[in-house]
């Protein structure tokens, strides 16, 4: 039916070697990075062997050039991503305290990511796409939101399909009316890949079982719960369901781990795979991906994940 697509932020991270709070001394830092929520996802969801396209702005620059070559190279299908002649590509700049939370410098606002626009090449691109993944990132950018209000109901009246990944983070959430938009967005999507107490926001309730029965009568078809280091489940309103304890790894950085469940997640079951061996993949993604310092620079391929999960200890 067409590739997966995602519509939002390109930018590039470039992250402190140190733990410690804030940029106001001398540190060593390292990037740039490509990187953005959306970005991530979407490579991973191509190194997986999905097919995958993506909706964005970059800044005439080397940071934008050089998230445009890895997504390239990669296999993400760029054509509707766009050239800013006169915004820069957005940065963010990241320390990790010892407690494991994040000192953020975000350079986004006024970047070439604010400037999204709906052009004949998103129309096109948008016209052959069989999945659409909703970020939580579009809270933010009005420009996103715009976009993916447009592209859903176009994708869907193809027959294709949405997912949605909450991810509200609270620095992002800048914005008003982010509620309403959440639980729309929860009603059209065919599936949910929360975090954290994400599913139970999306359900407007506690209680895991009480959250997913309520979600699946409001047309959810399929959910996979993302429970950090502990693993993740995946459940299908028909009553299938999968488990997937977590491999045992040295978290470098926790960045992308999320995105890049998702986007091996979305790839698998895309290229038919069973919610086992969706899991397991999506688990791996996660799980290698905080390996490595850089927001995207774990993301594996097929054959990387297989040789991961052979020589990575799971917990109990
Ligand atoms: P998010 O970034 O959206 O909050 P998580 O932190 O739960 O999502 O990470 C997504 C998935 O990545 C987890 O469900 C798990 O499969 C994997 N993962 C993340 N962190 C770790 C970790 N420290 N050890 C093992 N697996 C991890």
């Amino acid at each position: 039916l067409g590739p997966t697509v995602t519509i939002g932020e390109i930018l590039v991270e470039i992250v402190a070697r140190e733990t410690g709070t804030g940029f106001r001394e001398p540190i060593d830092l390292i990037g740039p990075f490509p990187s953005g929520a959306p970005a991530i996802f979407i490579y991973q969801c191509a190194r997986m062997g999905g097919a995958a396209a993506m909706v964005g702005v970059v800044g005439n620059d080397d940071f934008g050039f050089v998230n445009l070559e890895r997504l390239k190279r990669d296999g993400v299908d760029i054509s509707a991503i766009a050239v800013s002649p006169d915004h820069p590509t957005g940065s963010a700049f990241v320390r990790y305290r010892e407690d494991g939370s994040r000192d953020f410098v975000y350079n986004i606002a006024k970047s070439a990511a604010a400037r999204l626009e709906w052009t004949p090449r998103v129309e096109a691109l948008i016209a052959r796409c069989g999945h659409i993944h909703v970020m939580g990132t579009v809270f933010a950018s009005p420009a996103a939101w715009a976009i993916t209000e447009r592209a859903i109901p176009l994708i869907k009246a193809r027959g294709g399909t949405m997912s949605l990944d909450p991810n509200l983070r609270k620095e992002l959430l800048v914005h008003g009316q982010t509620e309403e938009k959440f639980a729309s967005l929860v009603d059209k999507a065919d599936l949910l890949l929360p975090s954290g107490n994400e599913l139970f926001l999306a359900a407007g309730m506690d209680g895991e079982e009480r959250a997913i029965e309520a979600l699946f009568k409001r047309g959810v078809k399929e959910i996979a719960i993302k429970r950090g280091e502990h693993g993740a489940s995946a459940r299908q309103r028909t009553g299938a369901r999968a488990d997937c304890a977590g491999l045992i790894v040295e978290e470098t950085d926790p960045t992308g781990a999320g995105d890049c469940f998702g986007g091996a997640y979305v790839a698998c079951r895309r290229l038919g795979m069973t919610l086992q061996t969706a899991l397991e993949f999506a688990n791996a993604a996660g799980a290698r991906n905080v390996t490595r310092l850089g927001p995207m620079e774990g993301a594996g391929t097929r054959a990387e994940l297989e040789d991961f999960m052979a020589r990575t200890a799971r917990r109990s």
